[in-house]
């Protein structure tokens, strides 16, 4: 069966015991994500909320132990890539097979006795639209050799792991929300996480019971602007805790904001700095009131927490764009109860809130709103809370 979680056992299987001659140990799988709420939080040590979609990365897994890794996508024209484990070195290119590699070497740089694999992946997570393709793919590496190799690690310690990958040996600067919302999400939940200490909550996210759905608008852009401004946007945080005395946003409590803005403008900081701390703290606290809402079942409450967190990243951190800002308002106007861009902006997704009966009313309105001003279509599918990272073959109990 082929569904969201990609080609299905057999193929990947097949597909790998014909690539390397012989058969994988296993296939495991790690999905992309979105997040419900808390953005540009995580690199402040404050709190996110993201859920795991059914979209995934899979991948088949065998040991070798003469230290060669092989790696291939069936994604990605172009033949297998071999590379030797002892060889693996950060920023030293290898194209999309440095977020594999980067795993294996994130885990022999931590001690763990990885002496090479045979690895087949496929994915359905779309990639560069914001939902983690990336993270997907690092987590999913991360969790069968930590299987494979019985390391014993812990989805958070193969998040962790994921992110220094890609921060270290890709060269990103992400946080770390992306790899622990694949590594730990569960279905019918979003992932409440402090990203200080990795303490996290499940918090039940039953969308069909409330008769609602969250759809994920993926505006197929992605512009150049956003190149720069991830590293811009962390650097103005962490002056604005500087010129707070504090050692991160997270530590400014929300009612302390008007104090604070108010001593930043005082003190002739930088008005961007100003806007970024607002975001931040706001955000933070959004979450914390996205959290009540559902802790008390009142799910449509969340809406317009939704929408003034896009404000916020529109207006405050200013990493929207014109497609986004058309999701949310062509949503709003036929009758979402709330949407935000998602992830780091600058193009890739939005998500909408809507009642379940006006689902295919606001898509259309959406769509049509792209059409008229001249964008592609979007890409719209529902985000059903989905399953974080698990072996599949053979099928045993939940890592
Ligand atoms: P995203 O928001 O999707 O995580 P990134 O730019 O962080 O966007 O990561 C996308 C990159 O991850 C791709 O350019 C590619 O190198 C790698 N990638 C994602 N999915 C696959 C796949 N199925 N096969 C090979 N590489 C992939
Ligand atoms: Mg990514």
């Amino acid at each position: 069966m082929t569904d969201h979680a990609g080609t299905g056992h057999a193929e990947l299987t097949a597909s790998f015991t014909e690539l390397y001659g012989h058969a994988p140990e296993g296939v495991w799988a790690a999905p992309g994500r979105v997040n419900l709420i808390g953005e540009y939080t995580d690199f402040n040590d404050g709190f996110v909320m993201p859920l795991a979609l059914p979209h995934a990365a899979r991948a088949a897994v065998a040991r070798r132990t003469d230290g060669e890794l092989r790696l291939h996508s069936t994604d990605v024209p172009g033949g297998v890539v071999s590379l030797r484990v002892e060889e693996l070195a950060p920023r030293s290119g290898h194209g999309w097979a440095a977020y594999p590699a980067g795993v294996v070497w994130a885990l022999r740089e931590a001690g763990h006795p990885v002496t090479g694999a045979d690895i087949e992946l496929t994915s359905t997570v779309p990639v560069g639209a914001g939902l983690s393709s990336s993270a997907a793919l690092e987590v999913v590496t991360a969790l069968a050799l930590n299987d494979l190799f019985e390391l014993g690690l812990s989805a958070p310690e193969l998040a962790v792991l994921g992110q220094r990958a890609e921060n270290d040996f890709v060269g990103v600067p992400c946080g770390v929300m992306d790899q622990m919302a694949s590594a730990c999400c569960t279905e019918g939940h979003a992932l409440y996480l402090d990203t200080r200490d990795l303490t996290q909550r499940q918090v039940p996210f039953d969308l069909e019971a409330h008769g609602l759905r969250l759809l994920v608008v993926d505006t197929r852009v992605k512009h150049s602007l956003g190149d720069g401004a991830y590293a811009e946007r962390r650097a103005g945080c962490e002056a604005g805790a500087r010129a707070l005395g504090i050692p991160t946003l997270r530590d400014l409590p929300y009612d302390g904001l008007g104090d604070a803005l108010g001593a930043l403008e005082a003190a002739g900081v930088d008005e961007s700095v100003v806007r970024y701390v607002r975001h931040v703290v706001s955000d933070n606290h959004r979450v914390e009131r996205v959290i009540e809402l559902l802790d008390a079942g009142d799910v449509r409450a969340a809406g317009p927490v939704l929408d003034d967190g896009h404000r916020s990243l529109r207006d405050d951190l200013r990493v929207s764009c014109p497609e986004l800002d058309l999701v949310v308002s062509a949503a709003g106007a036929a009758g979402a109860l709330g949407a935000r861009m998602t992830g780091g902006g600058f193009g890739g997704s939005a998500i909408v809130l809507v009642e379940d009966s006006a689902a295919d009313t606001v898509t259309k309105a959406v769509v049509e709103a792209f059409t008229s001003a001249g964008h592609a279509v979007p890409g719209v599918f529902p985000a059903v809370p989905s399953a974080g990272a698990r072996r599949l073959v053979p099928a045993g109990p939940a890592a």
